[in-house]
């Protein structure tokens, strides 16, 4: 994992699975005020990952905001499945979304804040345009969303 601040920004740069060992969670944040976790190279996360991540978020000081970045779709799942996961403050700042062909490609793409999705913020309601299809790479034919739009759409609204 790297860390990387400035100021009373904090980042950190997770890898492989998060589990028992994932150094994140021996790392007390104090006088944050910005706290981002990419999750790019993130590839798994067991359950005393999930439970480690909840007691560790719950930890950074009010008013900081925590924002996730480049996450895999396996924390998409975990925010939509497990109560507590994202922090009602925290946002998700761009995660990967699988599509499929009917050629068997297979592909993740980078979904955005600001773009395919957003908060509620200026009085506007949150929105949501995931795309409905990609061209594939090796076809050309239009690939598919691999999930149902309304089982992930926690991460803009935390369930519960
Ligand atoms: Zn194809």
């Amino acid at each position: 994992m790297q860390v990387k601040t400035t100021g009373s920004k904090y980042e950190f740069f997770l890898e492989g699975p998060i589990s028992e060992k994932t150094g994140l969670y021996d790392y007390v944040i104090k006088n944050a005020t910005e706290v981002v976790v990419d999750m790019d190279k993130v590839t798994f996360i067991n359950s005393i990952g999930v439970k480690n991540w909840i007691s560790w978020t719950m930890k950074i000081p009010a008013g900081c905001k925590l924002q996730l970045s480049r996450c895999p779709f396996v924390i998409i799942n975990q925010i939509n499945m497990v109560h507590g996961f994202l922090p009602k403050t925290a946002t998700v700042e761009s995660f990967y979304a699988p599509y499929v062909c009917e050629c068997g490609t297979e592909a993740n793409l980078l979904l955005q804040r600001g773009k395919e999705y957003e908060y509620p913020h200026n009085g506007e309601k949150e929105r949501l345009d995931i795309p409905e299809t990609s061209p594939c790479k090796k076809c050309s034919k239009d690939m598919e969303p691999d999930f149902i739009e309304k089982k992930i759409s926690g991460f803009i609204n935390p369930p519960g």
